[in-house]
């Protein structure tokens, strides 16, 4: 049995959103050093605000300031910060019902264990050095043994508001592949590709996944299939893609290898984009050291008869 590969695996990509007026208000408020909540029509101040009443679904725009301390509704014990997370060491995540709200708010606690943490402690806003409208400009909670602060009396009118924040989203994983895809994998390596057949229907998956879909039995039998291959389906890609050294238009096309039972994709180069077409014939083109074909071009061939791909499209 081949080893069955692991690497990591991280997915980003920055999150663009507007922020509205009740948002917008909050944050910059941060920025200032003032906690803004919002007031529903039955009087209740919601912190952080929102813009519509969760029981009455009214739009809500009366923006109360509270003040920067509070009190631990409920709290959980994080022994082991994440990269990215409020604080670098261990820490407590807490809800905070600050003084002069009816709801709390979530964020971190700074105490330098769980014994010091308990519902109903009082707690303190630490300020970030720089802010920049952001819920991190909260930088943590402190414990807090003075009375409740006042509010600075701000009327939720800033200059310069904040409109809109970038939230950068991450998902890291350690990715295993299992048996089947690495195999797949070991065998790109040496610019071959590798799918397996079903027992029962006979069809030939590339990449393979370990199992047939349609019959639900495992597939084991390894089969290369290519390098050659056709063009099932194709579009032209109009949009250039951040960190992709690829001059646009270009073609992305389904391409079933020759003795594939399923089309997979790549790029199509070597040929003008708009004389790319269904059934034309194509080989991978590897480059030093890659564990992919960069792209597939032309090989020249006739093209391919619609019947040979017509249930691969
Ligand atoms: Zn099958």
């Amino acid at each position: 049995m081949p080893e069955v590969l692991r690497a990591p695996l991280v997915v980003e990509f920055p999150f663009t959103r507007s922020l509205g007026p009740v948002q917008s208000a909050f944050l910059t408020g941060l920025r200032e050093r003032v906690v803004l909540g919002v007031r529903t029509t039955d009087g209740r101040v919601l912190v952080p605000p929102v813009e519509y009443d969760p029981v009455t679904a009214d739009e809500l725009r009366d923006l109360v300031e509270v003040a920067p301390t509070g009190t631990v509704t409920t709290w959980a014990w994080n022994p082991h910060p994440r990269p990215g997370q409020p604080l670098a060491t261990p820490f407590a995540w807490v809800l905070v019902r600050l003084d002069g709200a009816d709801t709390s708010l979530l964020h971190v606690l700074d105490a330098p264990g769980p014994d010091s943490v308990r519902t109903g402690m009082r707690v303190r806003v630490r300020w970030a050095a720089t802010r920049t409208g952001a819920i991190t400009d909260i930088a943590c909670f402190d414990p807090y043994g003075g009375a409740p602060a006042q509010p600075s009396g701000s009327t939720g009118e800033f200059a310069d508001p904040v409109t809109g924040i970038v939230t950068p989203a991450r998902l890291d994983y350690t990715y295993t592949p299992g048996r089947a895809q690495s195999a797949y994998l070991d065998a790109l390596a040496e610019h071959r590709t590798v799918g397996e057949r079903c027992p029962q229907c006979r069809k030939v998956y590339v990449p393979p996944r370990g199992a047939c879909p349609t019959c639900g039995v495992a597939t084991t039998e390894q089969v290369e299939v290519g390098p050659r291959g056709t063009v099932t389906t194709f579009c032209i890609v109009n949009i250039k893609a951040r960190n992709l050294d690829i001059e646009v238009p270009y073609v992305y096309a389904h391409i079933a290898l020759d003795g594939a039972g399923l089309a997979l994709h790549g790029r199509i180069a070597g040929i003008p984009y708009d004389q790319v077409r269904m059934g034309l014939r194509v080989e991978p083109v590897w480059t030093e050291g890659a564990r992919h074909p960069d792209h597939y071009r032309p090989t020249g061939e006739p093209d391919a008869d619609y019947d040979t791909y017509r249930e691969l499209l």
